[in-house]
């Protein structure tokens, strides 16, 4: 049976040439990177070349690229590292729970948090983020890609709103690197978060961006890891993958690959919209990463069209959660005013580097006529009411 992955926001598969990248350090090369005799060495030596490549894609300077175990640990210490009783902590209603988890365990604790909304596209409003500022806010955190709906917020704008007013920004770009080009210094970051599975690399491996200059609080106490900001052994695959992942990204985008990817994520939205009525693109109308869509098909659960898609072969996914038994509507699409019924019909389609022409002509068959099927089971469908919205 044929099998289409369009679930790349979820994990991306490694790309052969990480794996062939990370396969010598397995075995060959297996040395601690804080050795000092020649098997340390080797290893420290192959760390610091992927923080080098890393560096190139954040266009930041290596010595300011900490290596974690993923983008929720990259978030956990850019908040927790900074964040300190007495302080004001702003984020948006649609992050990553890494982050939203994070805040909420800090409120809990007596952080005053500030909680800012998105429109209906899916944008954070810079004004609203000016109007929260408050004198003790020590953090800002706003993601720069949304795992959901890959809408990209105005990154830039909040850097120079935080710069100008002295607080620490942090974005979430784990959605975003590899998909856009990010330059730290543009954006006017502090913090950056970014995650080793999203872009090809393998799981358990991530990095954060630390503006020089920038003290955190270490969240792991032990060695000096990482010029102490992070103890533990180097996962040194894991970041010798990321490293690889990162340099591929690079040249990515000097090739323009990201235009394909952009023109393929069209093609399937366009055509999935041409032949299902009551159906629609979530946060259209805002930028986006080239490789996301969020599309709404009124009147059918998504849960029940990701089990039906991968009877079929095709994998996608919902935002939504489930709590306590019951499917809770995705928080992303119901911060951005759609109502519980249009966020639970809701999927996510989202493309990697090895999806081809023909993975989108599988789906572009296979989910008008799906829709269909699952409409008539579904007894809040009407035909002769349903309308093009
Ligand atoms: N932030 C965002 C926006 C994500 O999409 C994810 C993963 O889905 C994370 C953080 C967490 O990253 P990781 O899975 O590497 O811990």
């Amino acid at each position: 049976m044929r099998r289409v992955y369009l679930d790349n926001n979820a994990t991306t598969p490694v790309l052969p040439e990480v794996l062939a990248a990370m396969h010598p350090y397995f075995g060959e090369h297996f040395g601690n990177a804080s050795s000092i005799h020649h098997h340390g060495q080797d290893t420290r030596a192959a760390v610091e070349r992927a923080r080098d490549s890393v560096a190139t894609l954040l266009a930041c300077r290596p010595a300011e690229v900490v290596f974690t175990s993923g983008g929720t640990e990259a978030d956990n210490l850019a908040i927790f590292g900074l964040v300190q009783s007495g302080d004001h902590l702003i984020t948006s209603a649609i992050e990553h729970h890494a982050v939203l988890n994070s805040c909420k365990h800090l409120e809990e604790k007596g952080i005053e948090l500030t909680y800012l909304p998105v429109d209906g596209r899916g944008l954070v409003d810079p004004d609203d983020l000016r109007r929260a500022l408050r004198s003790n806010t020590k953090l800002v955190t706003i993601m720069m890609a949304n795992n959901e709906t890959g809408v990209l917020q105005p990154v830039t704008e909040f850097g120079k709103i935080c710069t100008d007013a002295d607080v620490y920004f942090h974005t979430d770009a784990v959605q975003a690197a590899s998909k856009v080009p990010i330059r730290v210094k543009d954006i006017g970051c502090d913090l950056l978060s970014i995650s080793g599975h999203k872009l090809h690399a393998p799981q358990g491996v991530g990095a954060l961006y630390v503006r020089k200059g920038t003290t955190l609080e270490p969240l792991l106490f032990g060695g000096r890891h990482e010029r102490s900001r992070r103890a533990g052994t180097e996962n040194v695959p894991g970041i010798v993958g990321l490293g690889k992942a990162a340099e591929l990204a690079v040249t990515a985008f000097a090739n323009g690959d990201d235009r394909e990817r952009t023109a393929l994520r069209d093609r399937l939205e366009t055509t999935i919209l041409e032949s299902v009525e009551s159906a629609g693109v979530n946060g259209e109308g805002a930028p986006r990463v080239p490789n996301t869509s969020n599309i709404y098909f009124d009147y059918i659960e998504g849960e029940a069209m990701v089990i039906t898609f991968d009877l079929k072969g095709l994998a996608v996914s919902t935002g939504a959660a489930c709590s306590s038994g019951a499917i809770e509507p995705s928080h992303v699409l119901t911060a951005m005013g759609l109502p519980g019924d249009r966020a639970r019909a809701s999927i996510r389609f989202s493309l990697g580097k090895q999806n081809t022409d023909e993975d989108v002509d599988f789906a572009i068959q296979l989910v008008p006529k799906m829709v269909a099927r699952l409409r008539e089971l579904s007894p809040l469908y009407n035909k002769s009411t349903a309308v093009n919205s």
